[in-house]
């Protein structure tokens, strides 16, 4: 993309050259409202404003990014989750709004007053488990990562919004020693080695996105030790790929887990799967 500074001398120039090198206009007017310091609407009511040098070369630098498939949570360092704004950085996954299904799933199995345990495994930017403690204050959440500039991410989240979380680096369960929990939720990584949709993905963490050549090699690590870490009637709600709703369903129903339920994200695509350990029976320590 060839982006003269002579297509950015103005509010109006800027956007419409952005639109020419293929900048969706929204993203167009996020990345140019961050580098005027303006919100949204003043640039609406200020077309003829004028951009000098510097913000023509900082709009320019963010617009080539954008065009070459650079998510614009990253260019922008936020990204709104369940009403949260959250830092992100390329070490973290974007959080999506497709993440959303996880999230009102849980908080319908967390009572309002309850001190539930809740493990969120592979947090990322803490997303799931800062959207749960905001929602359930009284719940003891402990969000894992095997990331530690993600955790990092994570919990600059956490100490900005007020919001208390326990951050542990840890391999999934690794960490977490012999503590059972009320509910374990995931958006582990879940993409198969070599998926298609992996280009359009190049910017973000790879062991956030892919599982071995199925994508469910995380998934079932998480799924055969989630039982031993569940307390009685606990549950365990994880995020997949939407054509991997019946093979999570498989492999809940093969570590012992009952009331299998499956939900799916705003685009109607199966997105979540879930199972509870039996009430009242005696899962064993390992
Ligand atoms: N939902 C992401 C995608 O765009 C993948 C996230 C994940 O692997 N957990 O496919």
């Amino acid at each position: 993309m060839s982006t003269g500074p002579s297509g950015l001398h103005t509010v109006a120039a800027a956007l419409r050259t952005a639109r020419g090198h293929g900048v969706d206009r929204l993203d167009a007017q996020a990345l140019l409202s961050a580098v005027l310091r303006q919100p949204r609407a003043w640039l609406l009511a200020h077309d003829e404003a004028a951009l000098d040098g510097e913000a023509q070369t900082r709009l320019q630098a963010l617009l080539e990014r954008r065009a070459q498939g650079e998510p614009l949570a990253y260019l922008l360092g936020e990204k709104e989750f369940f009403g949260l704004p959250l830092a992100v950085t390329p070490d973290v996954l974007v959080p999506r709004p497709d993440t959303e299904t996880l999230v009102e799933w849980a908080l319908e199995l967390l009572p309002a007053n309850g001190r539930a345990r809740v493990a969120d495994l592979g947090t990322g930017s803490g997303a799931i488990a800062l959207a749960l403690a905001r929602h359930r204050p009284l719940a003891r959440i402990t969000a894992v990562d095997a990331s530690a500039p993600a955790l990092a991410v994570a919990r600059g989240n956490g100490e900005r919004l007020g919001l208390a979380v326990e951050w542990l680096e840890s391999d999934w369960f690794e960490a977490l020693a012999e503590r059972r929990f009320e509910l374990i939720v995931g958006n582990p990584p879940y993409v198969a080695e070599g998926d298609v949709h992996l280009k359009a993905l190049r910017h973000e963490p790879p062991q956030a996105l892919t599982a071995g050549a199925d994508g469910l090699a995380a998934i079932r690590r998480i799924v055969a030790e989630a039982p031993a870490r569940l307390t009685a009637g606990g549950w365990l709600l994880l995020e997949h790929g939407f054509e991997q709703a019946e093979g999570v369903a498989g492999l809940l129903a093969k570590a012992g887990l009952q009331e299998i339920a499956t939900r799916r994200d705003l685009g109607g695509r199966q997105r979540c799967t879930g199972g509870r350990v039996q009430s009242g029976q005696l899962s064993c320590p390992r």
